[in-house]
């Protein structure tokens, strides 16, 4: 069942996306050679406490911390942990979401860790460029297969492959609602777009072969041949006049800048 959203519930779910835009930003700032993916979790719990929301990670279907941390080979959902030390080259996927006024945020970022090699900076780059040609099919009158296609047509053209398994969604009241959003599909295919809707776009675009494997942890997810996977994700209202974007990386980027 796909719950539309009035005006209000919309600006209380862009609230929400908007400190985990901001709590990105601050990571942003963490983010170098020799720090811990735990360290991260850390600083990203106390922010988003301190803003009046609690981690909308934390505790869900019984994940242990507030972010997803998943370096390198590692699509998503990665486990900080105080083992994880990051290094000059990685890069690294951190995926957070918070709770307050009954609704969530949920978004990603991939971040190069210093310097990284070309190719994996072109993978950056063509995962985000494929989740804003995502959103631009975001318009009400298009359908789910719309967005899908456009992210898959732009990932693939470059040579990467989209993990299947898994997918966008619904935001709302619940972390995940209906509908799935893939990242992959038929033009015109799906549940239609309508203003209202609030889904996330979020392209897992991997270097190698799209296959992955399931960690021992029960959580981790990690491309199959071990080359490197990026992860960005956008919390999006379709309104009359099309996608509004709740999600804001000019923050995240200001921040990479003045590192
Ligand atoms: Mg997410
Ligand atoms: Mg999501």
């Amino acid at each position: 069942m796909i719950y539309l959203k009035t005006e209000e519930e919309i600006e209380w779910l862009r609230e929400n996306n908007l400190l985990v835009s901001a709590t990105l930003a601050e990571l942003a700032r963490h983010i170098r050679p020799g720090v811990t993916t735990l360290e991260l979790d850390g600083i990203a719990e106390d922010f988003i406490r301190s803003h009046g929301a609690v981690p909308g990670f934390l505790g869900y279907n019984g994940f242990p911390n507030s972010l997803c941390v998943s370096v390198n080979e590692q699509v998503v959902h990665g486990i900080p942990s105080s083992k994880v030390v990051l290094k000059e080259g990685d890069v690294v996927s951190v995926d957070c979401g918070t709770f307050m006024k009954g609704f969530y945020g949920d978004s990603a970022y991939t971040f190069a860790v210093g310097e990284i090699a070309q190719e994996v900076s072109d993978l950056l780059r063509v995962t985000k460029e494929a989740l804003y040609k995502g959103v631009a099919q975001a318009c009400p009158g298009k359908r789910i297969g719309d967005v899908g296609y456009a992210v898959q047509e732009h990932a693939e053209k470059h040579g990467y492959s989209v993990v299947r398994e898994m997918v966008g969604h619904g935001l709302g009241r619940k972390m995940h609602e209906d509908p799935q959003v893939p990242n992959y599909g038929a033009r015109g295919r799906g549940p239609l777009l309508k203003p209202g809707m609030v889904i996330c776009i979020e392209p897992m675009i991997n270097m190698g072969t799209r296959e992955i494997v399931f960690e021992r942890d029960g959580w981790t997810v990690r491309t199959r041949d071990r080359r490197p996977s990026a992860h960005f994700e956008f919390a999006v209202a379709i309104t009359k006049n099309g996608p509004d974007v709740l999600t804001d990386f000019s923050v995240i980027e200001k921040a990479l800048d003045n590192n």
